[in-house]
């Protein structure tokens, strides 16, 4: 069975991470193994922004834990690209690695009361939604699809967690 090592990079909700086991199990047939890295964060933060570059993250994953099959890294810090005011992941086109973000993905971010159900749908969803792209799969026009792309959680709520009958195809 291949391997994912998931990173948790000061990701608090560590509660759901049985969920997440299963989940990789059975979207993605993946094993997971689980890490608590010790990472030079002034490598990865940006001052000016207050912000996380994504991208980094990647990179740094990639450098440790390049024995396993898919490397998902979960994170609160708010994440960023250059070109953009923020991220809720980022992932290599068909590659191993990809981290997602849960901190806009909590209701409290946008002053609304918490909800751990709302929060690990949307969690779920980004972590589908990367990791899909590290299996070659693009942004898909179905709106169903959890490939589908979304700027803000509004869209992320709209979308199912599952993928389309031709975005799963992909995967296997
Ligand atoms: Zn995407
Ligand atoms: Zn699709």
């Amino acid at each position: 069975m291949p391997k994912a090592a998931v990173l948790l990079i000061n990701f608090n909700a560590t509660s759901l991470i049985p969920i997440i086991e299963k989940k990789l199990y059975q979207n993605f047939n993946l094993q997971m193994h689980q890490f608590i890295p010790n990472i030079d964060l002034t490598e990865i933060y940006s001052e000016v922004r207050d912000q996380y570059y994504s991208t980094k993250l990647l990179e740094y994953s990639l450098k440790y834990y390049n024995d396993y099959d898919k490397i998902l890294s979960l994170t609160d810090f708010d994440l960023f690209v250059p070109v953009l005011t923020f991220v809720f992941g980022e992932a290599q086109l068909n590659g191993k690695a990809a981290v997602v973000s849960a901190h806009r993905l909590y209701p409290e971010f946008y002053g609304l009361p918490q909800n751990e159900e709302l929060f690990l749908s949307r969690l779920i969803k980004e972590i589908n939604h990367e990791l899909g792209h590290t299996y070659g799969l693009r942004h898909c026009q179905n709106f169903e699809c959890v490939m589908h792309s979304s700027s803000n959680v509004d869209e992320i709520d709209i979308k199912s967690e599952n993928f389309c009958d031709r975005c799963k195809e992909k995967i296997i």
